[in-house]
């Protein structure tokens, strides 16, 4: 018996034929429709009974490949790359929701995904209901009959907090709820949601699946049956936010290093995490690979032992001394978006969960004095002289302040 390829095989293997030229890449189809062999080919693939390439907002063959892949390492029947994580949430919220209907989602969300259920869903009558998943009990607690879909982040953006993706997948599923995850932070190198009962498993493939910072792109995986109806309803017909070939095919390239960047980017955070604790600036720090952490043991057992190259931490003295911190680096750049080459530096508060209120930002546990980071790929140590030297900057104007009183 062949045993059945592992993980980075797969990345760099699955659904690839070899072409007429035995080209060891496979090509880059940029083409944005597909000509029929004859008029009635052409209908029959419009009907659905025959198969074969209609226009690239339908499907395209290096897109295809994507799919494929990723439904692979997600252990899903089936895949759908779109142009963005924003294009891949709002074509499945806007296939698989109607009017009446409620979602019940975490307290904590990407500002983006936020704004979305707030001005894409609630003003056209589906109910928002924002639980702390973290605690199943809750979920049980505000769950009815109208709750179609169970929607959460884990780790969450930019708060780091876990929610167990079984635990919830049961209580969901005993009440006829779809459970969709958010697995950009973690990719299935770490966490793969579907083996864990999730339905759909949703990705900013700008991330760490493309992993180098020149594509912006978005995968679904689910059921066969889920993924073709947001392809032909949400993708197609509303949002038309479809991946263009060349971004299928960076995708596709960065996807064969993924475990390797995601070994070293875990291994890095970690690192960086607990030099972080030990800092006497630094207030609190949000990184479930750290022993004390609430959701270590949650994490490791649900992550694969491991904890993602994301951190989020804050000073003492609030957004004024994030903003300190975040102008004193010189390598770290600051810049929002996660996952590539470069560490990167951002403050959520005015940044990327500046689409909450002030109120909300609180009620959501998003504090103003928050920093996140996302881990590159440079040595570890240079990460590290960069951060401590612009800590040591960003408390230096507090403590003259402090010895001249
Ligand atoms: N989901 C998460 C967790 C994100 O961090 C982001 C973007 O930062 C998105 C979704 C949206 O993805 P994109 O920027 O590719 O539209």
């Amino acid at each position: 018996m062949i045993r059945e390829a592992g993980f980075s095989t797969r990345a760099i293997h699955e659904g690839a034929t070899p072409d007429a030229h035995g080209a060891l890449v496979p090509p880059l189809y940029l083409t944005s429709t597909f000509a029929f062999p004859n008029s009635l080919a052409g209908a029959a693939r419009f009907a659905g009974k025959e198969d074969g390439f209609i226009y690239g907002r339908i499907s395209n063959p290096t897109a295809m490949l994507l799919e494929a892949r990723m439904a692979s390492l997600e252990g899903a029947q089936a895949g759908l790359a779109t142009a963005s994580g924003m294009g891949a949430i709002a074509s499945l919220m806007w296939t698989l929701l109607r009017p009446g209907d409620e979602i019940i989602t975490d307290m904590t969300l990407y500002g983006c995904t936020f704004a979305l259920f707030r001005r894409g869903l609630e003003p056209f009558g589906v109910t928002v209901k924002h639980v702390d998943l973290t605690d199943p009990v809750l979920l049980e607690q505000a769950i009815s009959s109208r709750t179609k879909l169970v929607y959460f982040e884990t780790p969450a953006n930019p708060n780091m907090r876990i929610v167990d993706i079984a635990a919830i997948a049961a209580i969901a599923h005993r009440n006829e709820a779809l459970v969709v995850v958010d697995n950009t932070f973690c990719t299935p190198a770490l966490q793969r949601p579907i083996e864990l009962g999730a339905d759909l498993v949703v990705h900013s493939a700008t991330k760490y699946l493309g992993g180098h910072g020149d594509l912006l792109a978005g995968i679904v995986v689910g059921s066969t049956d889920h993924i073709s109806a947001i392809r032909l309803h949400g993708l197609k017909d509303m949002t038309g936010a479809v991946i263009s070939p060349f971004d299928a095919f960076l995708v596709l390239r960065g996807l064969k290093t993924l475990e390797l960047r995601m070994e070293r980017h875990c291994a890095s955070a970690l690192r960086i995490a607990a030099l972080l604790e030990a800092h006497e600036a630094v207030e609190t720090v949000l990184y479930t690979g750290l022993p004390h952490s609430p959701f270590h043991a949650l994490a490791s057992r649900q992550m694969n032992g491991r904890h993602g190259g994301m951190i989020a931490f804050s000073l003492a003295g609030g957004a004024h001394a994030a903003h300190a911190f975040l102008d004193a680096l010189k390598l770290v750049r600051i810049a929002v978006s996660l996952g590539d080459a470069e560490t990167l530096a951002q403050h959520p508060a005015s940044m990327t969960h500046s689409t909450y209120d002030a109120q909300e930002r609180e009620r959501h546990g998003i504090s103003d004095g928050l920093v996140r980071l996302s881990i590159g790929l440079e040595d570890v140590d240079d990460i590290w002289a960069d951060i401590s030297q612009a800590l040591a900057a960003a408390v230096e104007p507090d403590a003259q302040i402090r010895a001249a009183a």
